[in-house]
């Protein structure tokens, strides 16, 4: 079960810290825990990962960070196609496929994320697989350290998480495409937690809104422990 915190532009690096701190006062016992900071937040722990990263070791690519960065944090896991990246930040699948190939030649625990806009999802879930099946175009689905995010982009940061019903036929979908773990990702809080990782196929949830509270992040690794 893996249980992993995207803070995107939120928290300082004196919070990390402190949220860090807070985190660990309780055992993990077996749930994988991962947690995603902003750049300026980056430190060495076995936790933290990036929320994003350019395709170089270093160079000119101004607002970038790159493996020279993350090496000085000894940082081996990233976050790649989130969402928020492909459709306001304008990331092509060439691009993001470009990054995942970086990184796992040189080893990094991959966070991938795919999910589908509601216009979409309307169509039905042939549509569905269709559209995340294009955004798993250049990705090698049995990378050892390969975590796949399905996170549905109308679910996300909107306080509604996608029914259970559609979340498992999705993630039956995907299972299809790979072995590897599958989390889900979209309005993931302490009330329904429980439910979405008891879903077949659903190995571990990705978090954004309800992990910026320490105590509600630790509640809800504390639930998934008991399921794991
Ligand atoms: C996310 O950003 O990956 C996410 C799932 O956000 P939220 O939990 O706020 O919907």
């Amino acid at each position: 079960m893996i249980v992993a915190a995207n803070f995107k532009m939120h928290k300082t690096r004196k919070e990390t810290k402190e949220y860090l701190k807070e985190l660990k006062k309780i055992d993990f016992n077996g749930v994988k825990v991962a947690v995603f900071p902003p750049f300026t937040a980056l430190m060495e722990d076995e936790l933290i990962g990036a929320q994003n990263a350019y395709p170089a070791i270093n160079g000119a690519f101004t607002g970038e960070i790159g493996l020279e960065q993350l090496n000085e944090f000894n940082i081996k896991r990233v976050l790649i196609g989130h969402s928020e990246r492909r459709h306001i930040i304008g990331e092509s699948q060439e691009f993001i496929s470009k990054k995942f190939d970086f990184y796992k030649e040189k080893g990094f625990e991959i966070f991938y994320c795919i999910g589908e806009p509601l216009e979409v999802r309307k169509k039905g879930i042939d549509e569905v697989v269709k559209y995340l099946q294009n955004q798993l175009v250049g990705i090698d689905l049995e990378y050892e350290k390969l975590t796949v995010a399905y996170e549905p982009v109308w679910a996300i940061g909107t306080g509604e998480s996608a029914s259970i019903e559609k979340i498992k036929e999705t993630h039956a979908e995907i299972r299809k495409f790979t072995t590897r773990p599958v989390l889900y990702g979209g309005s993931v809080k302490p009330d329904n937690i429980k439910e979405i990782i008891n879903i077949p196929n659903v190995d571990g949830v990705l978090i954004g809104g309800a992990s910026l509270d320490v105590e509600t992040f630790k509640e809800m690794i504390k639930i998934a422990k008991e399921i794991k």
